[in-house]
């Protein structure tokens, strides 16, 4: 059995506010990409976690027990009652620590996969719970649809999405990886206002990710990563995702997205970069 975990990204994120129990009041609108990270079940296959793809380098000095993957399959057996399978696989096509749901999207994705073989609807509330504990982005990778987030980022509205629907996607990391933490701690705890509700593209472009200029701050060749997409031609939208490194693009055109991957493998081909389409 095979389910893809799709690569999130956040078309605008505000920060409002610092909680007493050290998260931040979030409001935030998420999209999904077609590709992504891969989890699967294989009856035959070594105990354990095999992890494959790109970036299983970047996951091999860290323990498998504690890759979100395993942690979500154990949660999720113990909440449901249900014998876990011994072997899973996880193909790491998405860089580490990179503002694109990797761990969030492959815990959501196990999560589906699960509850489709041990035939539970999805909307189960042990689901739900499960996916809470494991991260504040999982439920809403979970869904894996465009989604107005509040809260912590879980508290999930859906939006009006068939005009962005395979809309022409580049994602472009320069393969520095930046832990989420210190990016928030970096905030200055000033609130620069709501996220606008109603159509999704006109509130992101409206909008801003409040996490950006902390993020170039520690992480300055995010600036040369937006500033490279937003000169493309046929660019609608250029902007980091999450708390970076990551920064995506989206395009008017599949030639443009196109002509805009070419020129940038060209300047550089160092960068890691995914072409793909919003779902
Ligand atoms: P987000 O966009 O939700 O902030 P991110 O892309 O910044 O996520 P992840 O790729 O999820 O961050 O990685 C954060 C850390 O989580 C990694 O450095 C790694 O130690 C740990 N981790 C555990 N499981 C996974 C996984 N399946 N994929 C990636 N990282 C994982």
């Amino acid at each position: 059995m095979f389910e893809p975990a799709f690569a999130k990204i956040n078309l605008a994120l505000h920060v409002r506010r610092r909680r007493e129990d050290g998260y931040h009041e979030i409001e935030t609108i998420f999209a999904f990409a077609r590709d992504g990270d891969a989890i699967s079940i294989d009856d035959d296959g070594a105990p354990g976690l095999t992890l494959t793809g790109d970036f299983a380098g970047a996951l091999a000095g860290e323990s498998r027990d504690d890759n979100l993957v395993m942690r979500g399959a154990r949660m999720l057996g113990a909440a449901l009652d249900r014998p876990v399978p011994a072997a899973i696989g996880l193909t790491k096509n998405l860089p580490v620590a990179a503002g694109i749901g990797g761990g969030s999207a492959d815990a959501a994705a196990v999560i589906r996969l699960l509850c489709r073989l041990w035939d539970v609807p999805i909307e189960d509330p042990r689901v739900d719970a499960v996916a809470r504990q494991l991260g504040a982005d999982v439920p809403a990778c979970v869904v894996s649809r465009t989604l107005r987030g509040d809260g912590r980022g879980d508290d999930l509205r859906p939006v009006p999405s068939a005009a962005l629907s395979g809309m022409p996607l580049l994602l472009v990391n320069p393969r520095v990886p930046l832990a989420t933490g210190p990016v928030f701690a970096a905030w200055d705890r000033i609130d620069r206002g709501p996220l606008a509700d109603g159509d999704p593209l006109a509130a992101a472009l409206a909008g801003r990710n409040d996490l950006e200029p902390l993020a170039r701050g520690l992480c300055p060749v995010i600036g040369d990563v937006v500033g490279l997409l937003a000169d493309r031609p046929g660019v609608l939208l250029a902007r980091m995702s999450g708390s970076g490194a990551t920064c995506f693009a989206l395009f008017d055109s599949a030639a443009a997205c196109e002509a805009a991957a070419n020129h940038i493998a060209g300047a550089r081909p160092d960068w890691w970069m995914m072409r793909t389409e919003l779902r």
